[in-house]
């Protein structure tokens, strides 16, 4: 059977349900709603009702996320798992995670209605703590759910010095059952997450949807040039170790690497310390970061590799100091061949193309994927804004999501993924 779908139909529904959780927040001026806060139980007990509404079984876990259960093919079915986050960043966009668990619902309430029976079941998850706002965690929710929470996280506390072992406890939960959060990789089919695009690309491209072929990883670093302060009216300019313009010259050599790249790897000098910061004097010293993301892990080393070089270059030209510290390092992860292909053909059904494209940002999917397979959906946002408050897709486009899902769902009969096409990453 075809399910029938109401395409404007659902969209409203979403564009509801979205101004409802967007109206839940620690300011009355601006929509903030982070981890185990008083505004994240609000917005959970709102998603606890719509799942109850549409006909799920509603638990929570030991992390605070919300799960809705459907199992129309009994207890023991495996499960297709389908969500995304209401945590948000300070002054956040509406979008940004609650639409992910917004289309889910809806789209298990339009399949209940009628009278759709997959030969598995669907778990709706709503995580609590993707965008790590609050403690300098982050993922935590989705790592319970996919058995890979670390406990030394625990003991990591937020700008008023509370543990999250202490805000878990204040939330009514208990700690020690976060290992019960955990699903049996046995029992699951694979994780499929709808979520806004946070880029420009498919607003340029015309499509409303869009295929995410990987999450990129990415490297951080911090560098260290050290030169010489000295006066700036009596140093000639030959004679000058200047830190900042040897700094500057790296930064450029960044975005040459970046753009010389075929994986479309995006590179960001976002923060830059100048010592002594003094409108007369030669800067002595100057730290900066760089951000540098890539749905290739390979050509992301070769771009670190190939800045240290030029990076030295430049210092011993200029006869500088410099040293380069790597402080962050997160692995690229491929969705899923076989996931891509089923959701670009559920989007084909609707008579859109789905361009394929990877996802700059993080997603839960990074932590889920240490379970199963997953798989997401890109949904065009206006001007390609997010963790902002001007951020904003169409309820048009979001109920092309919801239908796309559907879709998704009834083709997807066999509850068993072709591994032959899950591919090496990207
Ligand atoms: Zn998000």
């Amino acid at each position: 059977m075809k399910i029938p779908l109401d395409i404007a139909a659902l969209g409203a529904r979403a564009a509801a349900m979205i101004d409802e959780l967007g109206a839940i927040s620690a300011s009355p001026d601006h929509l903030t709603r982070l981890f185990l806060t008083p505004e994240h139980r609000r917005a959970a007990d709102i998603v606890a009702r719509w799942m109850a509404e549409a006909g799920l079984a509603v638990s929570e876990d030991a992390m605070g996320t919300v799960r809705g259960h459907w199992h129309p093919a009994g207890r023991d079915a495996p499960r297709l798992l389908i969500g995304s986050h209401i945590d948000t960043v300070v002054n956040a966009g509406k979008y940004d995670g609650p639409m992910g668990v917004i289309l889910g619902i809806l789209a298990v309430q339009e399949m209940v209605r009628a009278g759709f029976r997959p030969p598995y079941g669907i778990d709706v998850l709503a995580f609590g703590d993707e965008e790590g706002t609050r403690f300098p965690t982050t993922l935590s929710a989705s790592s319970a759910v996919a058995g890979v929470f670390p406990p030394a996280s625990l003991a990591a506390v937020d700008a008023e010095g509370i543990s999250l072992r202490d805000a878990l406890v204040a939330y009514g939960k208990n700690p020690d059952e976060i290992p019960a959060a955990a699903y049996d990789p046995g029992k699951v089919i694979a994780y499929v997450e709808a979520h806004i695009e946070q880029g420009p690309v498919l607003e340029a491209e015309g499509e409303p949807l869009g295929v995410v072929t990987a999450i990129a990883g990415a490297s951080r670093l911090s560098v260290t040039v050290t030169g010489e302060a000295g006066h700036a009216g009596t140093v000639p300019m030959r004679m000058r170790r200047d830190a900042l313009l040897g700094a500057s010259e790296m930064a450029l050599a960044v975005e040459r690497i970046a753009k010389a790249d075929p994986h479309g790897m995006v590179a960001t000098v976002g923060r830059m310390h100048v010592e002594p910061g003094s409108i007369n004097v030669i800067p002595s010293r100057v730290v900066f970061t760089i951000d540098l993301r890539s749905s290739s892990d390979m050509s992301r080393r070769e771009a670190l590799t190939r800045f240290e070089r030029e990076a030295h270059r430049i210092a011993d030209q200029r006869h500088l100091g410099v040293v380069i510290s790597a402080f962050h390092e997160v692995a690229t992860v491929p969705c899923y061949r076989d996931l891509q292909l089923r959701l670009r053909n559920a989007v084909a059904d609707l008579g859109h193309r789905a361009p394929s494209l990877p996802s700059g940002a993080g997603h839960d999917g990074q932590a889920m994927s240490k379970l199963c397979p997953i798989g997401m959906l890109f949904v065009r946002c206006r001007n390609g804004v997010s963790h902002n408050p001007a951020e904003y897709t169409s309820p048009d486009d979001m109920g092309l999501a919801a239908a796309a899902l559907i879709r998704f769902i009834e083709r997807f009969q066999l509850p068993q993924l072709d591994s032959s096409t899950s591919g090496a990453p990207t």
